[in-house]
């Protein structure tokens, strides 16, 4: 079995940039990715813009140049693939890892499908938004429920109750009343979530307002069915139902906690956030470093691509033994 100086689990923009990292110190690396080449932004909303500006969102130093100013996911697809091939980076995709065992000093990082790799250090980056956060109803698990929007053109003339009330939920209900969608949401909560991007409250209070758009605030589904979902409204108690050809449960997504814990992570109960050295990214596992959004447990709103690219620098640092990069705190996001 070949021994890598670094595993790196996970293709997503923080883990190429820790392979960069890798590759830019001499140090030989192997990155495993259960998906394709950055497998999470190629299931993003296929007209999806990023908030960030390009500059922002590039990694290993090179400029990622857009007639705009903000990237789609095309033009972020394109760029990250061609940063993979420009720095040599050796992936191999479609390899799920399950576990990662550390003997002798050395990691055994294992899938599932039963290959062995083995590394003196080993970097997860496994993102988040392979994890639906799911509501545990009756019927989420029917064909025509999805915890991921693609594209409108699928839903045109037909009724879609969106679950969530945050920036993808709204994105989703903006972009689909657009296309002839009948689009109710429904949220627990009395409004949108005040963490929706600035720029689309106007436009989403203003359908709503208009009747273009219906919300069902204050209530939860409680069951789905083939064509309706059933709903419970927290303030009275009233039971109602609405139609639904489709239902977008759009509640978010959360790391993978359970790999973490199989790899020896110790893990906050509550929060999910695992315990790390807040400068150097390494564990609990001396040699098993957390890169990205996955060490963000609940809180996946705090680390994104623009402050997530940086923690590779930091992580190669601290394996190579140099005075560690310190990742600048983000304050705001764009
Ligand atoms: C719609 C949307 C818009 C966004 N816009 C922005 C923005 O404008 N700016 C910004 O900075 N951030 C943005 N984000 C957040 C950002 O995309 C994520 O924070 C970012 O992808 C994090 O990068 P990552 O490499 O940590 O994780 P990911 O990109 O999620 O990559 C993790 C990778 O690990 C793989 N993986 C997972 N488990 C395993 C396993 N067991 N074995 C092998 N591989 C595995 C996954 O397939 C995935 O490819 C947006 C997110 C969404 C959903």
């Amino acid at each position: 079995m070949q021994l890598f100086d670094v595993i790196i689990v996970g293709g997503g923009p923080c883990g190429l940039a820790a392979g960069i990292e890798a590759a830019k110190a001499g140090l030989s690396h192997l990155i495993l990715e259960m998906g394709s080449l950055t497998e999470s932004i190629r299931q993003y909303p296929r007209r999806m813009r990023f908030f960030s500006t390009a500059e922002n969102i590039e990694i290993g130093g090179l400029p990622f140049p857009i007639s705009g100013v903000k990237a789609g996911r095309d033009e972020a697809l394109q760029y990250y693939r061609k940063a993979a091939a420009y720095y040599h980076l050796n992936f191999k995709l479609f390899q799920t890892v399950w576990d990662v065992q550390k003997e002798d000093g050395l990691f055994t990082v294992s899938t599932t499908t039963g290959e062995h790799y083995q590394a003196r250090k080993v970097i997860m980056a496994t993102g988040y938004f392979t994890r639906p956060r799911w509501l545990g109803i009756p019927g989420e698990n029917l064909p025509h429920v999805s915890h991921y929007y693609d594209e409108p053109f699928k839903y045109s003339f037909t009724n879609v109750v969106i679950i969530g009330a945050s920036n993808s939920a709204v994105e989703a209900a903006l972009e689909l009343y657009r296309h002839d969608v009948n689009i109710t949401i429904v949220h627990r909560g009395e409004d949108f979530r005040s963490t929706v991007k600035y720029w689309l409250v106007p436009d989403v209070k203003n359908r709503v307002k208009e009747g273009k758009i219906k919300t069902v605030f204050d209530s939860v589904v409680t069951q789905i069915g083939e064509k309706t979902v059933t709903i419970d409204n927290l303030k009275t108690g009233e039971e109602s139902h609405l139609p639904a050809d489709f239902v977008l449960v759009l509640t978010g997504y959360i790391p993978d906690a359970e790999l973490l814990r199989r790899c020896g992570v110790e893990l906050d109960p509550v929060t999910q956030v695992p315990v790390y050295n807040k400068e150097t990214f390494e564990t609990t596992v001396p040699g098993l470093y957390v890169c990205g959004t996955v060490m963000a447990g609940i809180y996946t709103e705090k680390v994104f691509i623009e402050n997530g690219r940086e923690h590779a620098q930091s992580i190669i640092d601290h394996i190579m033994g140099r005075e560690v990069h310190q990742v600048k705190e983000l304050i705001q996001r764009i």
